[in-house]
């Protein structure tokens, strides 16, 4: 079948302006991270279930590989096409389709935006808790394939915790629904949780049912400066079994990120710039006096016994947006290599050694800058300036190979996608990639759905 009758016949499935290619694209950008045009044969925008179990089921006839978009602010890789294939993008199934807080469940269209969601269930007093710095682009399918993490993880656990339900469509155009509400239900294999995580590998995420929780109304903010890993692990602890279970974010930055983002022309530092680690340490509750008071005795408590060197507390939204713009807007530490890797938290403070030492000594021109959601063990690693592809390569290879001694893991949260696939088998066993292959295998055997992700 050639391009112009693959293009017509999806343009009779969904309508000729969902179906984009040629000159109206051609300076579309890949991805958040990927400024190159993008190249497809084309970007086809489902409306509705249906459409994308009639779309599959086309291009599985037709042997026509698929790649899913979302918000594509994946970091990975997983949502850039290639010339050869057709984008299924999910931006027109926007809806938020029940809002039920009696049994605290959402049920949305998978192309919702993050924030659309989280500022749609505010006004209702109620919380979906994943909060991560892509929220206005990213879409809630995109956060399910990628099991994202983000800010509040230490509390409410990543996109895992989060779902109840899902829709999916496989490659062959089966509409399998798992969508059920209720938070137990041990009736044979999750089958939800095969597709939580994979990437778009296995099917198209259509539907979602998530959990809610009540909104808090209080919130305390603080940057605080500490002069060694030892005292973050120390307060991290402290914090958690002193603040009653408030304890919503403990965001850390190396003095080199901290440096790197704030200065002239860049971010106001709230701090001076000379301390070792910065925290970003948020607590949220539901009674403002007493959770203020408790925050706050503890901050001055840790002060005065010397375990942090220097604070700031945030007295109005405006001040704790300032704080936050340090930790989740990075633009001047760009063009970097960007990675995401878990490594038990008594070990961080080694590695980040390791890492340092090795690139002094195998890559002097490139060096990292470190920051991350410390609390779940996940660091988040800056190397750069960006060279080529070669030193892309020399610096991958410095920071996944120093995981090994420690145990770590290449992804944390990001994924696996087309770029770190040469690294998967560090972490996982011959038999663990064998599973997975059979289950790729089983759902869609030609190959067709995101190609080359993952496995
Ligand atoms: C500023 C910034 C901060 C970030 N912070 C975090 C963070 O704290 N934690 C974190 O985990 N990530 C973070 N990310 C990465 C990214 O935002 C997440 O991975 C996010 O979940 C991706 O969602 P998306 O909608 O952009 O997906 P996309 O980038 O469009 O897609 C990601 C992958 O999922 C697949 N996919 C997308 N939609 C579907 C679907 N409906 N069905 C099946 N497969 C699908 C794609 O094919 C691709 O493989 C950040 C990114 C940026 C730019």
């Amino acid at each position: 079948m050639t391009n112009e009758s693959l293009i017509a016949s999806l343009s009779e499935l969904v309508g000729v302006s969902n179906v984009l290619y040629g000159d109206p694209i051609s300076n579309q950008a890949t991805s958040y991270w990927n400024p190159a045009p993008i190249q497809t044969i084309a970007i086809v925008k489902p409306g509705c279930t249906e459409e994308v179990s009639q779309l599959l089921s086309l291009c599985h006839e037709r042997g026509q590989s698929v790649v899913i978009q979302s918000g594509g602010t994946g970091v990975c890789e997983g949502a850039d096409p290639s010339s050869e294939d057709v984008v299924v993008s999910l931006e027109r199934m926007n809806q938020i389709i029940d809002v039920d807080r009696n049994e605290m469940v959402a049920t949305v269209e998978a192309g919702v935006i993050l924030q659309n969601l989280q500022e749609t269930l505010a006004d209702q007093n109620l919380l979906f808790p994943l909060d991560l710095g892509a929220r206005g682009s990213c879409m809630i399918g995109g956060n399910v394939a990628t099991n994202a993490g983000g800010i509040n993880v230490l509390r409410y656990g990543m996109v895992r915790n989060l779902v109840l339900g899902l829709e999916v469509v496989l490659m062959d155009g089966t509409v399998l629904s798992s969508m059920y509400p209720m938070l137990k239900n041990n009736t044979g294999y999750d089958l939800k949780q095969m597709f939580i995580g994979s990437e778009g590998t296995l099917g198209v995420i259509t539907k979602v049912m998530v959990r809610l929780f009540p909104l808090p109304t209080s919130c305390q903010c603080a940057m605080v400066a500490v002069d060694s890993f030892d005292a973050v692990s120390a307060l991290l602890h402290r914090f958690r079994a002193q603040l009653s279970g408030t304890l919503s974010a403990f965001e850390v930055m190396w003095n080199n990120y901290y440096v790197g983002v704030t200065g002239e022309g860049k971010h106001r530092a709230p701090l001076s710039r000379d301390y070792p680690f910065y925290i970003i340490i948020e607590a949220e509750g539901f009674d403002e006096s007493s959770d203020k008071l408790r925050f706050e005795r503890l901050l001055s408590e840790i002060l005065d016994d010397g375990q942090i060197l220097d604070a700031v507390l945030a007295s109005s939204e405006r001040e704790r947006r300032e704080i936050w713009m340090v930790r989740e807007e990075f633009d001047a530490l760009l063009p970097a290599y960007l990675y995401d890797v878990s490594l038990p938290l008594g070990t961080m403070d080694e590695y980040a050694e390791v890492l340092e030492a090795r690139f002094n000594a195998e890559l002097p021109d490139c060096h990292p800058v470190l920051f991350g959601h410390i609390a779940d063990g996940n660091l988040h690693i800056f190397a750069g300036p960006y060279v080529d592809e070669a030193h892309h390569s020399a610096a991958d290879e410095i920071v996944y190979s120093a995981l090994i001694p420690f145990g770590g893991s290449v992804s944390a949260e990001h994924g696996i996608g087309l770029n770190k696939k040469a690294w998967l088998s560090q972490n996982r066993s011959e038999d663990e990639l064998a599973l997975m292959r059979s289950i790729k295998q089983v759902l869609d055997p030609a190959n067709l759905l995101n190609p080359g992700r993952v496995i």
